[in-house]
């Protein structure tokens, strides 16, 4: 099923709402600060067991679609649940559209 282009969610996007959650960018199992993401990104058209077309990681059909990052240096995989992504996403928009 294909989202609607506002649902989606690019690398940059991901990374912007880890900088504005203020999210810890070192690993937790070794420190390094050095991550990796299926979307766009140095992965590009990395598609591991498991996605759909969006790249979203599901297991099946009641597990829950998740952003993750993979640590370069250990291996770590950091999961982030992809519905609390998209709100950031919305909400942000809809700030934007009440400036305007
Ligand atoms: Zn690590």
């Amino acid at each position: 099923m294909a989202l609607d282009p506002d649902e989606r969610l690019t690398a940059e996007e991901f990374a912007e709402f880890l900088n504005e959650r203020e999210v810890q960018t070192a690993c937790r199992r070794c420190g390094v600060a050095h991550w990796q993401t299926g979307k766009g990104g140095e992965l590009k058209g990395f598609i591991p067991v498991g996605t759909d077309e969006q790249g979203d990681f599901r297991l099946s059909e009641r597990s829950v679609p998740v952003q993750y990052l993979i640590c370069v240096n250990c291996g770590n995989v950091e999961l982030f649940a992809t519905k609390v992504v998209r709100k950031w996403k919305r909400d942000r928009l809809r700030r934007q559209q009440e400036i305007l």
